[in-house]
């Protein structure tokens, strides 16, 4: 009987996906539920212990417009959102996830140190990381960062694909390189210094090239990407180029690897049909580039379209399956389902 792993994983938009009336408002956390990719019961069947909660602020009243080209396609980026308006939409989440967490702390915890997922892991129970996507709640001059770190945030992701004060994000476009607009701004500066004093893990999968390189220069903490892949096999502007990774394997970091569709074809096609040998693809291009240590898992179920055969969190042994097959031994199965992402924690987090 092989044995079997604790799963987790570097991003879901769960907590949007709970709170908006169009996805999967009304449905509980506790209940198995059709809807959406992530609830408690489904987590537990597919052995996923837990990950990042991101805390992501879609721009009000606007659709992304998606343009097909001869090749694939391109997205027009939303406009920005305000400073108070991130904050009270945001706090929203935020209390969501609190009242989850008190609600059943027996079985669902908020996680903010590595003491804590291990104990976690070790009972059973699952966990949550609170994460920032798209700094847009915290004041450019960083004023009400601290409070947001005491509140719980160690996860924050500068930029989300649309532009904000502390950088450029990459829109949707395929084929495209990641290389859109400037790097980070004096705000965007500081903050990268101000996560790596207080701890707080700065995820760089939606920055753009300029930005991933400025972060790459000032950060001492090993550089991650939470939810992305690889370039060469998806020329996706959302995925990492060869010198991305590489900058990423030197930091002793972490790629996690994401399960959306539109970032794993070859061909572009925003097609469900998609083998899950393909997720498997882009972990052994990691893998093989940088070393079996930065590669993990990096969903990003409720926030975007999985393959058909992983349609949701219930489904990760038929992913795990799919890696045992391809020659993965247990040794990398606990380094690949965990063990890095608690290294790159330990290693980030004060
Ligand atoms: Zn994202």
């Amino acid at each position: 009987m092989p044995s079997t792993f604790p799963i987790i994983d570097g991003h879901n938009d769960t907590l949007m996906n709970l709170l908006l009336p169009e996805r999967g408002y009304g449905r509980s956390f506790f209940d198995n539920s059709e809807i959406g990719h992530v609830d408690l019961p489904r987590m537990q069947q597919g052995g996923m212990a837990g990950g990042f909660f991101a805390m992501f602020v879609p721009t009000p009243n606007e659709e992304e417009i998606i343009t097909f080209t001869d090749q694939g396609y391109e997205v027009q980026l939303a406009s920005g959102i305000t400073q108070p308006y991130a904050l009270e939409r945001s706090g929203l989440m935020w209390d969501l996830l609190e009242s989850l967490a008190g609600e059943e702390p027996d079985q669902f915890r908020i996680c903010l140190s590595v003491d804590d997922i291990r104990q976690v892991l070790e009972n059973g129970r699952a966990f949550a990381i609170p994460h920032i996507e798209g700094a847009e709640a915290i004041l450019p001059d960083l004023a009400n960062l601290e409070e947001l770190y005491n509140r719980g945030i160690r996860s924050i992701g500068p930029v989300w694909s649309r532009n904000n004060a502390f950088g450029h994000g990459v829109p949707y476009a395929f084929p495209a390189m990641p290389d859109f607009g400037p790097g980070l701004t004096d705000p965007g500066r500081d903050l990268i210094r101000a996560c790596n004093e207080l701890g707080i893990m700065v995820d760089l999968s939606h920055l753009n090239l300029a930005g991933f390189s400025d972060v790459a220069r000032l950060s001492d903490a090993p550089l991650v990407a939470t939810h992305s892949c690889v370039h060469e096999l998806c020329q996706s502007t959302r995925n990492l180029t060869d010198w991305q990774i590489d900058a990423i394997g030197e930091s002793g970091g972490l790629i996690g690897i994401a399960f959306d569709v539109s970032m794993l074809r070859q061909d572009g096609d925003l097609n469900r049909e998609t083998p899950v040998s393909v997720i498997v693809d882009h972990i052994d291009y990691v893998a093989e580039r940088i070393g079996i240590q930065s590669v993990a898992f990096g969903s990003d179920f409720d926030g975007a379209v999985m393959p058909v055969d992983l349609p949701d969190s219930a489904a990760l042994p038929g992913l795990i399956a799919e890696l045992r097959t391809r020659g993965y031994d247990e040794e990398s199965l606990a380094l690949v389902t965990h063990e890095n992402w608690l290294r790159v924690l330990n290693n980030t987090w004060n």
